[in-house]
């Protein structure tokens, strides 16, 4: 049987560690657009009309996966690690 939490110390260690903060999933597609998408992007988070859900469905539309509406409902609040 393998040991499932080998190592964990180090594994919380490195998920504690500020080095690792580099922004949520929306953060990073937002670093990876180019400035006419970022901003495209930008203005439908910023519109507290539109649900982290819709976000998130028009996301995959356009083939963005591994964004939940969790995580914009994160990035959104500034609970995230992009703005520290
Ligand atoms: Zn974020």
């Amino acid at each position: 049987m393998s040991r499932k939490f080998e190592g964990f110390a180090n594994d919380a260690e490195y998920h504690t560690n500020p080095h690792y903060k580099r922004g949520c999933g929306v953060g990073v597609l937002l670093a990876g657009l180019s400035e006419a998408d970022r901003t495209e992007v930008q203005a439908a988070l910023d519109r507290p009309e539109l649900s982290a859900v819709g976000i998130a469905q028009a996301l995959k539309s356009r083939g963005v996966t591994g964004i939940t509406a969790g995580i914009i409902g994160y990035h959104r609040r500034g609970a995230c690690a992009c703005g520290q």
